[in-house]
């Protein structure tokens, strides 16, 4: 094997794929369904998912894929965190009082 060669193209495979999972904000992929998407095998785009998982623009984890409906080891666009104050039993109990 070539060295540095699977890390090449994964590189262009991460490239591609974070153009697909950019495209579908809000909805999380699984290799297989992200290999069928690029055309490559689901070994690259795994490979590829950890350079993406690096980032700070994706998120990976155990979700259900919006491909294939199978709840398994996903990627997707970091979803949108709200930083909303805790509403707390305390909070509650204080309006009351
Ligand atoms: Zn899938």
């Amino acid at each position: 094997m070539r060295e540095g060669g699977l890390e090449i193209s994964a590189t262009r495979i991460g490239i591609e794929a974070a153009r697909v999972l950019r495209d579908h904000p809000g909805h999380a992929f699984c290799d297989e369904c992200l290999a069928q998407r690029l055309a490559v095998s689901a070994r690259e785009v795994r490979y590829a998912f950890i350079a993406l998982a690096g980032s700070h623009e994706f998120d990976q984890e155990t979700w259900f894929c919006s491909g294939c409906l199978a709840q398994k080891h996903v990627i997707h666009v970091a979803w949108l965190r709200f930083d909303v104050p805790h509403i707390t039993e305390e909070a509650t109990n204080d309006w009351r009082e």
